[in-house]
Protein backbone atom coordinates (compact mmCIF):
# COMPACT_ATOMS: atom_id res chain seq x y z
CA UNK A 1 0.00 0.00 0.00
CA UNK A 2 -1.10 2.44 -1.54
CA UNK A 3 -2.00 1.95 -5.02
CA UNK A 4 -0.08 5.18 -6.02
CA UNK A 5 3.52 3.14 -5.87
CA UNK A 6 2.58 1.89 -9.29
CA UNK A 7 0.53 4.42 -10.92
CA UNK A 8 1.45 4.03 -14.54
CA UNK A 9 0.46 4.15 -18.45
CA UNK A 10 -2.62 2.19 -17.73
CA UNK A 11 -4.40 4.98 -15.45
CA UNK A 12 -3.60 7.54 -17.85
CA UNK A 13 -5.01 5.47 -20.74
CA UNK A 14 -8.12 5.46 -18.93
CA UNK A 15 -8.07 8.94 -17.77
CA UNK A 16 -7.44 10.12 -21.17
CA UNK A 17 -10.64 8.21 -22.42
CA UNK A 18 -12.39 10.61 -19.91
CA UNK A 19 -10.53 13.60 -21.44
CA UNK A 20 -11.19 12.89 -24.96
CA UNK A 21 -15.10 12.54 -24.53
CA UNK A 22 -14.85 16.21 -22.33
CA UNK A 23 -17.53 14.38 -20.34
CA UNK A 24 -16.60 14.62 -16.57
CA UNK A 25 -20.25 13.95 -15.23
CA UNK A 26 -21.63 10.27 -14.69
CA UNK A 27 -25.16 10.25 -15.85
CA UNK A 28 -26.51 11.97 -18.78
CA UNK A 29 -24.80 12.90 -22.36
CA UNK A 30 -25.53 10.09 -24.58
CA UNK A 31 -24.02 11.30 -27.44
CA UNK A 32 -21.00 13.06 -26.57
CA UNK A 33 -19.79 10.37 -24.09
CA UNK A 34 -19.25 7.55 -26.91
CA UNK A 35 -20.32 4.72 -24.76
CA UNK A 36 -17.66 5.99 -22.15
CA UNK A 37 -19.31 5.45 -18.59
CA UNK A 38 -16.33 4.92 -16.44
CA UNK A 39 -17.89 5.41 -12.82
CA UNK A 40 -20.51 2.88 -14.16
CA UNK A 41 -18.06 0.15 -15.32
CA UNK A 42 -16.02 0.48 -12.59
CA UNK A 43 -19.19 -0.22 -9.88
CA UNK A 44 -19.85 -3.03 -12.10
CA UNK A 45 -16.45 -4.41 -12.13
CA UNK A 46 -15.76 -3.99 -8.59
CA UNK A 47 -19.07 -5.58 -7.05
CA UNK A 48 -18.42 -8.22 -9.52
CA UNK A 49 -14.68 -8.87 -8.35
CA UNK A 50 -16.22 -8.85 -4.64
CA UNK A 51 -18.99 -11.70 -5.63
CA UNK A 52 -21.56 -9.09 -5.11
CA UNK A 53 -24.65 -7.58 -7.22
CA UNK A 54 -24.42 -4.31 -7.24
CA UNK A 55 -21.67 -1.33 -6.25
CA UNK A 56 -22.55 1.39 -5.62
CA UNK A 57 -19.97 4.50 -5.93
CA UNK A 58 -19.39 7.87 -4.11
CA UNK A 59 -17.06 10.43 -3.21
CA UNK A 60 -15.05 8.66 -0.26
CA UNK A 61 -15.27 6.10 2.12
CA UNK A 62 -16.96 8.36 4.72
CA UNK A 63 -19.57 9.15 2.22
CA UNK A 64 -19.79 4.96 1.65
CA UNK A 65 -20.61 5.06 5.47
CA UNK A 66 -22.89 7.56 5.28
CA UNK A 67 -24.77 6.82 1.99
CA UNK A 68 -24.93 2.88 3.52
CA UNK A 69 -26.49 4.27 6.98
CA UNK A 70 -28.96 6.71 5.22
CA UNK A 71 -30.78 3.80 2.91
CA UNK A 72 -30.27 1.53 5.95
CA UNK A 73 -32.97 4.13 7.77
CA UNK A 74 -30.48 4.66 10.69
CA UNK A 75 -30.75 8.34 12.35
CA UNK A 76 -31.78 9.79 15.91
CA UNK A 77 -32.58 7.42 18.84
CA UNK A 78 -30.80 4.62 17.04
CA UNK A 79 -27.54 3.43 18.34
CA UNK A 80 -24.26 2.28 15.92
CA UNK A 81 -21.78 -0.51 17.79
CA UNK A 82 -18.46 -0.24 15.79
CA UNK A 83 -15.23 -1.36 17.36
CA UNK A 84 -12.72 1.46 19.47
CA UNK A 85 -9.88 0.92 16.99
CA UNK A 86 -10.60 2.81 13.60
CA UNK A 87 -10.25 5.41 11.59
CA UNK A 88 -12.38 8.19 12.71
CA UNK A 89 -14.34 8.61 9.46
CA UNK A 90 -16.30 5.33 11.07
CA UNK A 91 -17.77 6.95 14.12
CA UNK A 92 -17.76 10.91 12.15
CA UNK A 93 -20.45 9.14 10.16
CA UNK A 94 -22.57 7.46 12.86
CA UNK A 95 -23.02 11.06 14.91
CA UNK A 96 -23.36 12.49 11.30
CA UNK A 97 -26.26 10.70 10.25
CA UNK A 98 -27.92 11.46 14.24
CA UNK A 99 -27.34 8.07 15.51
CA UNK A 100 -25.14 7.66 18.65
CA UNK A 101 -21.40 5.48 18.10
CA UNK A 102 -21.25 2.80 20.55
CA UNK A 103 -17.86 1.44 20.85
CA UNK A 104 -16.68 -2.23 21.91
CA UNK A 105 -13.31 -4.22 22.35
CA UNK A 106 -11.07 -5.36 20.12
CA UNK A 107 -9.41 -8.36 20.37
CA UNK A 108 -5.98 -9.96 19.00
CA UNK A 109 -7.49 -9.44 15.56
CA UNK A 110 -7.22 -5.82 16.52
CA UNK A 111 -10.92 -6.25 15.09
CA UNK A 112 -13.80 -6.31 16.71
CA UNK A 113 -14.13 -8.79 19.54
CA UNK A 114 -17.47 -10.80 19.43
CA UNK A 115 -18.00 -11.88 22.67
CA UNK A 116 -17.87 -7.97 23.62
CA UNK A 117 -20.13 -7.07 20.92
CA UNK A 118 -22.62 -8.53 22.35
CA UNK A 119 -22.05 -6.98 25.70
CA UNK A 120 -22.91 -3.49 23.71
CA UNK A 121 -26.59 -4.53 21.98
CA UNK A 122 -29.19 -2.72 23.63
CA UNK A 123 -32.75 -2.68 22.67
CA UNK A 124 -31.44 0.54 20.41
CA UNK A 125 -29.23 -1.52 18.50
CA UNK A 126 -29.84 -0.68 14.69
CA UNK A 127 -26.59 -1.86 13.11
CA UNK A 128 -23.11 -3.17 13.69
CA UNK A 129 -20.44 -2.30 12.06
CA UNK A 130 -17.26 -4.46 12.34
CA UNK A 131 -14.02 -2.67 10.48
CA UNK A 132 -11.69 -5.04 8.38
CA UNK A 133 -8.59 -2.78 9.82
CA UNK A 134 -5.13 -3.07 8.44
CA UNK A 135 -6.36 -5.55 5.38
CA UNK A 136 -7.48 -8.67 7.53
CA UNK A 137 -10.75 -9.94 8.44
CA UNK A 138 -12.58 -9.60 11.18
CA UNK A 139 -14.60 -12.39 12.99
CA UNK A 140 -16.99 -11.57 10.84
CA UNK A 141 -18.86 -14.86 10.80
CA UNK A 142 -19.17 -14.86 14.53
CA UNK A 143 -20.05 -11.39 14.13
CA UNK A 144 -23.39 -12.40 11.48
CA UNK A 145 -24.37 -14.83 13.91
CA UNK A 146 -24.40 -12.94 17.03
CA UNK A 147 -26.25 -9.76 14.41
CA UNK A 148 -28.56 -12.68 12.84
CA UNK A 149 -29.32 -13.75 16.51
CA UNK A 150 -30.28 -10.32 17.21
CA UNK A 151 -32.04 -9.24 13.84
CA UNK A 152 -29.40 -6.71 13.54
CA UNK A 153 -28.00 -5.58 10.15
CA UNK A 154 -23.98 -5.29 9.46
CA UNK A 155 -22.03 -2.84 7.69
CA UNK A 156 -18.80 -4.03 6.94
CA UNK A 157 -16.05 -0.89 7.04
CA UNK A 158 -13.90 -2.18 4.22
CA UNK A 159 -12.13 0.75 3.76
CA UNK A 160 -9.20 -0.96 4.64
CA UNK A 161 -9.43 -4.28 2.93
CA UNK A 162 -10.06 -4.01 -0.68
CA UNK A 163 -8.99 -7.14 -2.28
CA UNK A 164 -9.00 -8.94 0.94
CA UNK A 165 -11.14 -12.25 1.88
CA UNK A 166 -11.97 -14.37 4.75
CA UNK A 167 -12.58 -18.57 3.45
CA UNK A 168 -12.70 -17.57 -0.19
CA UNK A 169 -15.22 -15.11 0.19
CA UNK A 170 -14.88 -11.32 -0.42
CA UNK A 171 -14.40 -8.93 2.77
CA UNK A 172 -17.69 -6.47 2.56
CA UNK A 173 -19.52 -9.30 1.17
CA UNK A 174 -20.80 -10.93 4.50
CA UNK A 175 -23.00 -8.05 5.49
CA UNK A 176 -25.89 -6.51 3.99
CA UNK A 177 -23.45 -3.89 2.38
CA UNK A 178 -19.85 -3.27 2.87
CA UNK A 179 -18.24 0.28 2.25
CA UNK A 180 -14.77 0.67 0.58
CA UNK A 181 -12.51 3.78 0.55
CA UNK A 182 -10.11 4.99 -2.25
CA UNK A 183 -8.84 7.34 -0.25
CA UNK A 184 -4.82 8.59 -1.41
CA UNK A 185 -3.27 5.80 1.49
CA UNK A 186 -5.96 2.46 0.49
CA UNK A 187 -4.38 -0.53 -1.00
CA UNK A 188 -6.34 0.88 -4.24
CA UNK A 189 -6.68 4.58 -5.01
CA UNK A 190 -8.77 7.19 -6.95
CA UNK A 191 -7.34 10.10 -5.29
CA UNK A 192 -11.10 10.33 -3.65
CA UNK A 193 -13.05 8.16 -3.78
CA UNK A 194 -15.62 4.91 -1.94
CA UNK A 195 -18.09 2.34 -2.96
CA UNK A 196 -20.97 0.68 -0.79
CA UNK A 197 -21.24 -3.00 -2.24
CA UNK A 198 -24.42 -4.94 -1.68
CA UNK A 199 -26.87 -7.45 -2.71
CA UNK A 200 -30.12 -6.07 -1.11
CA UNK A 201 -31.85 -4.79 -4.00
CA UNK A 202 -34.05 -2.43 -2.25
CA UNK A 203 -30.85 -1.10 -0.23
CA UNK A 204 -29.02 -0.17 -3.85
CA UNK A 205 -31.76 1.69 -5.24
CA UNK A 206 -32.36 3.57 -2.32
CA UNK A 207 -28.29 4.64 -2.07
CA UNK A 208 -28.37 5.23 -6.14
CA UNK A 209 -31.13 7.51 -5.11
CA UNK A 210 -30.17 9.13 -1.92
CA UNK A 211 -26.62 9.77 -3.42
CA UNK A 212 -27.77 11.80 -6.39
CA UNK A 213 -30.01 14.37 -4.11
CA UNK A 214 -33.07 11.57 -5.01
CA UNK A 215 -33.35 11.22 -8.31
CA UNK A 216 -34.77 7.96 -9.38
CA UNK A 217 -32.21 7.71 -12.57
CA UNK A 218 -36.20 6.22 -14.29
CA UNK A 219 -35.77 6.63 -17.86
CA UNK A 220 -38.16 9.97 -19.08
CA UNK A 221 -39.08 12.13 -22.14
CA UNK A 222 -37.93 14.86 -20.08
CA UNK A 223 -33.93 13.45 -19.04
CA UNK A 224 -32.35 14.26 -16.05
CA UNK A 225 -34.83 17.17 -14.93
CA UNK A 226 -37.39 14.94 -15.42
CA UNK A 227 -36.91 11.93 -13.04
CA UNK A 228 -38.85 11.86 -10.23
CA UNK A 229 -38.06 11.83 -6.30
CA UNK A 230 -39.45 9.85 -3.47
CA UNK A 231 -37.38 11.25 -0.72
CA UNK A 232 -34.67 13.91 -0.22
CA UNK A 233 -30.96 13.18 -0.94
CA UNK A 234 -27.75 14.66 -1.29
CA UNK A 235 -24.91 14.97 -3.40
CA UNK A 236 -22.47 12.11 -3.29
CA UNK A 237 -21.39 11.55 -7.23
CA UNK A 238 -18.41 10.23 -8.25
CA UNK A 239 -16.82 12.30 -11.16
CA UNK A 240 -15.57 9.94 -14.76
CA UNK A 241 -11.80 10.76 -13.77
CA UNK A 242 -12.05 8.31 -10.43
CA UNK A 243 -13.81 6.09 -11.87
CA UNK A 244 -11.37 5.35 -14.81
CA UNK A 245 -8.68 5.42 -12.21
CA UNK A 246 -10.29 3.09 -10.45
CA UNK A 247 -10.67 0.84 -13.26
CA UNK A 248 -7.04 0.61 -14.18
CA UNK A 249 -6.58 0.37 -10.01
CA UNK A 250 -9.22 -2.96 -9.65
CA UNK A 251 -7.39 -4.36 -12.60
CA UNK A 252 -4.38 -4.12 -10.42
CA UNK A 253 -5.26 -5.07 -6.78
CA UNK A 254 -4.95 -8.90 -7.11
CA UNK A 255 -1.37 -7.77 -8.39
CA UNK A 256 -0.52 -5.28 -5.66
CA UNK A 257 -2.13 -8.07 -2.91
CA UNK A 258 0.52 -10.85 -4.09
CA UNK A 259 3.10 -8.04 -4.01
CA UNK A 260 2.42 -7.21 -0.15
CA UNK A 261 1.78 -10.44 0.68
CA UNK A 262 5.55 -11.60 -0.56
CA UNK A 263 6.91 -8.05 0.89
CA UNK A 264 5.06 -9.09 4.36
CA UNK A 265 6.32 -12.41 4.41
CA UNK A 266 9.99 -11.55 4.44
CA UNK A 267 9.52 -8.14 6.84
CA UNK A 268 7.88 -10.58 9.16
CA UNK A 269 10.85 -13.59 8.96
CA UNK A 270 13.05 -9.93 10.58
CA UNK A 271 10.67 -8.77 12.92
CA UNK A 272 10.46 -12.96 14.19
CA UNK A 273 13.92 -12.38 16.00
CA UNK A 274 12.22 -9.82 18.21
CA UNK A 275 12.77 -12.17 21.56
CA UNK A 276 8.95 -12.38 22.76
CA UNK A 277 6.99 -11.13 19.99
CA UNK A 278 3.89 -12.39 18.89
CA UNK A 279 1.94 -11.22 15.76
CA UNK A 280 -1.66 -10.30 15.14
CA UNK A 281 -4.43 -13.13 14.74
CA UNK A 282 -4.67 -13.14 10.98
CA UNK A 283 -7.98 -15.60 10.46
CA UNK A 284 -7.09 -16.72 7.26
CA UNK A 285 -3.24 -15.66 6.09
CA UNK A 286 -4.27 -16.89 2.29
CA UNK A 287 -7.18 -14.00 2.58
CA UNK A 288 -4.78 -10.67 3.97
CA UNK A 289 -4.38 -8.14 1.28
CA UNK A 290 -1.46 -8.10 3.81
CA UNK A 291 -0.78 -4.24 3.19
CA UNK A 292 0.48 -4.37 7.53
CA UNK A 293 2.80 -6.31 9.36
CA UNK A 294 1.64 -5.57 13.02
CA UNK A 295 3.38 -7.31 15.83
CA UNK A 296 3.13 -7.19 19.95
CA UNK A 297 5.78 -7.32 22.48
CA UNK A 298 5.08 -8.75 25.70
CA UNK A 299 4.33 -5.87 27.01
CA UNK A 300 3.84 -1.77 26.87
CA UNK A 301 7.75 -1.31 28.14
CA UNK A 302 9.31 -3.61 25.95
CA UNK A 303 7.35 -2.07 23.09
CA UNK A 304 8.72 1.15 23.71
CA UNK A 305 11.91 -0.38 23.85
CA UNK A 306 11.48 -1.10 20.66
CA UNK A 307 9.94 1.21 19.23
CA UNK A 308 12.53 3.99 20.38
CA UNK A 309 15.39 1.60 18.42
CA UNK A 310 13.55 1.24 15.17
CA UNK A 311 12.89 4.66 14.79
CA UNK A 312 16.26 5.80 15.75
CA UNK A 313 17.84 3.15 13.01
CA UNK A 314 15.72 4.47 10.19
CA UNK A 315 12.92 2.07 10.38
CA UNK A 316 10.33 3.59 12.13
CA UNK A 317 7.25 1.03 13.54
CA UNK A 318 4.01 2.92 14.08
CA UNK A 319 2.51 2.64 17.40
CA UNK A 320 -1.22 3.07 17.02
CA UNK A 321 -2.18 3.56 20.64
CA UNK A 322 -0.64 6.70 20.28
CA UNK A 323 -1.76 7.82 17.13
CA UNK A 324 -4.31 10.67 17.35
CA UNK A 325 -6.47 9.22 14.47
CA UNK A 326 -7.10 5.95 15.05
CA UNK A 327 -7.81 4.70 18.61
CA UNK A 328 -10.58 5.78 20.75
CA UNK A 329 -8.74 7.35 23.92
CA UNK A 330 -6.79 9.36 21.20
CA UNK A 331 -9.96 11.05 19.99
CA UNK A 332 -9.54 14.06 22.17
CA UNK A 333 -12.53 16.03 20.17
CA UNK A 334 -14.79 13.15 20.64
CA UNK A 335 -14.44 12.48 24.11
CA UNK A 336 -14.54 16.71 24.81
CA UNK A 337 -18.04 16.45 22.84
CA UNK A 338 -16.65 19.44 20.89
CA UNK A 339 -18.90 20.53 17.57
CA UNK A 340 -19.14 23.33 15.23
CA UNK A 341 -23.25 23.38 15.98
CA UNK A 342 -23.99 26.31 18.42
CA UNK A 343 -26.94 23.60 19.98
CA UNK A 344 -23.95 21.10 20.74
CA UNK A 345 -25.48 18.47 18.54
CA UNK A 346 -24.57 15.58 17.90
CA UNK A 347 -23.31 15.86 21.75
CA UNK A 348 -26.43 17.49 23.26
CA UNK A 349 -29.73 17.46 22.11
CA UNK A 350 -31.73 20.77 21.35
CA UNK A 351 -33.20 21.24 24.71
CA UNK A 352 -29.84 20.89 26.63
CA UNK A 353 -30.10 17.29 27.70
CA UNK A 354 -26.53 15.44 26.74
CA UNK A 355 -27.24 12.46 24.31
CA UNK A 356 -23.78 11.10 25.03
CA UNK A 357 -20.83 10.89 26.88
CA UNK A 358 -17.64 9.17 26.19
CA UNK A 359 -15.44 8.53 28.43
CA UNK A 360 -11.75 7.60 27.79
CA UNK A 361 -10.74 4.71 30.17
CA UNK A 362 -14.07 2.12 28.48
CA UNK A 363 -12.11 -0.33 26.50
CA UNK A 364 -9.58 -1.76 28.83
CA UNK A 365 -8.99 -4.83 26.81
CA UNK A 366 -8.26 -2.94 24.17
CA UNK A 367 -5.68 -0.61 25.48
CA UNK A 368 -4.18 -3.80 27.08
CA UNK A 369 -3.80 -4.86 23.11
CA UNK A 370 -3.06 -1.65 22.03
CA UNK A 371 -0.12 -0.87 24.45
CA UNK A 372 1.64 -2.92 23.24
CA UNK A 373 1.41 -3.42 19.66
CA UNK A 374 4.06 -2.05 16.81
CA UNK A 375 2.86 -1.69 13.17
CA UNK A 376 4.86 -1.74 9.41
CA UNK A 377 3.10 -0.48 6.27
CA UNK A 378 3.50 -2.92 3.98
CA UNK A 379 4.62 -1.23 0.74
CA UNK A 380 3.95 -2.59 -2.68
CA UNK A 381 7.44 -2.02 -4.02
CA UNK A 382 10.45 -3.14 -1.25
CA UNK A 383 13.44 -2.64 -2.18
CA UNK A 384 16.49 -5.19 -0.50
CA UNK A 385 18.07 -2.14 0.53
CA UNK A 386 14.63 -0.91 2.92
CA UNK A 387 14.80 -4.81 4.24
CA UNK A 388 18.45 -4.53 4.95
CA UNK A 389 17.99 -1.33 6.77
CA UNK A 390 14.70 -3.08 8.57
CA UNK A 391 17.46 -5.83 9.14
CA UNK A 392 19.55 -3.32 11.11
CA UNK A 393 17.27 -1.76 13.05
CA UNK A 394 15.40 -4.91 14.38
CA UNK A 395 19.20 -6.25 15.46
CA UNK A 396 19.72 -2.78 17.25
CA UNK A 397 16.07 -3.46 18.96
CA UNK A 398 16.96 -6.52 19.96
CA UNK A 399 20.19 -5.33 21.27
CA UNK A 400 18.00 -3.14 23.40
CA UNK A 401 15.72 -5.39 24.90
CA UNK A 402 18.96 -7.41 26.39
C1 LIG B 1 -10.00 5.56 5.17
C2 LIG B 1 -11.07 5.03 6.01
C3 LIG B 1 -12.40 5.49 5.94
C4 LIG B 1 -12.78 6.72 5.20
O1 LIG B 1 -12.45 6.76 3.87
P1 LIG B 1 -12.20 8.17 3.13
O2 LIG B 1 -12.23 7.76 1.69
O3 LIG B 1 -10.87 8.67 3.56
O4 LIG B 1 -13.31 9.06 3.48
C5 LIG B 1 -13.36 4.85 6.69
N1 LIG B 1 -13.06 3.83 7.50
C6 LIG B 1 -11.80 3.36 7.62
C7 LIG B 1 -11.53 2.21 8.52
C8 LIG B 1 -10.76 3.96 6.90
O5 LIG B 1 -9.51 3.51 7.05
Amino acid sequence: MPGFEIFGEEEKKEILEVLETGVLFRYEFPNERKGVYKVRTFEEKFAAYCGVRHGQAVTSGTAALKVAMAALGIGPGDEVITQGFTFVATWEAILDIGAIAVFAEVDETLNLDPAELEKKITAKTRLIIPVHMMGAAARIEEIKVIADRHGIPVLEDTAQAAGASLHGRRLGSFGVCGTFSFDPVKTMTTGEGGMIVTNDEKLMRDMSEYHDHGHDHAVNPGGRGGEGRSFIGFNYRMMELQGAIGLAQLAKLDGIVAAQQENKKAMKALVAKLPGVSFRTILDEQGDNASFLAFFLPDKEQAQTVKKALAENGAGAISFAENTWHYYPKWEHLLAGATLARSGWPFVEPGGKKRVVYDAQVLPKSAAIMDRLLVYPVPIKLSDERLGQIAAAVDKAVAALS
